[in-house]
């Protein structure tokens, strides 16, 4: 968060805005939740858990949109599918054989 919602004022990490004193507690809350779970999808993605990285980065994304969210999600959803794709090769190529 670099404004406050309500009134637009910069955010300097107080939990009520200097401004317009709306309170931003849960805001901040949401935010801490969201860069929470934006940390364990990576830590996932760096495990090799895609799907797992996917869910996290997808539910973070829904807590609070960022760029680099967006762009892990759509580099995720891309990850998966080639994971999908080669598993069902996988088992094409195996079928083919029995
Ligand atoms: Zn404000």
């Amino acid at each position: 968060m670099e404004r406050c919602p309500v009134c637009r004022a910069s955010f300097k990490g107080m939990p009520v805005c200097r401004r317009c004193k709306s309170d931003l507690t849960d805001l901040i809350t949401l935010e801490k939740q969201a860069k929470y779970r934006m940390m364990q999808a990576v830590q996932q993605l760096q495990a090799g858990n895609l799907s797992k990285a996917r869910q996290l980065c997808s539910s973070s994304e829904s807590l609070q949109r960022t760029d680099f969210g967006a762009a892990l999600l759509g580099f995720l959803d891309v990850l998966v599918l080639e994971e999908k794709r080669s598993l069902e090769d996988m088992l094409w190529e195996y079928g083919k054989d029995i």
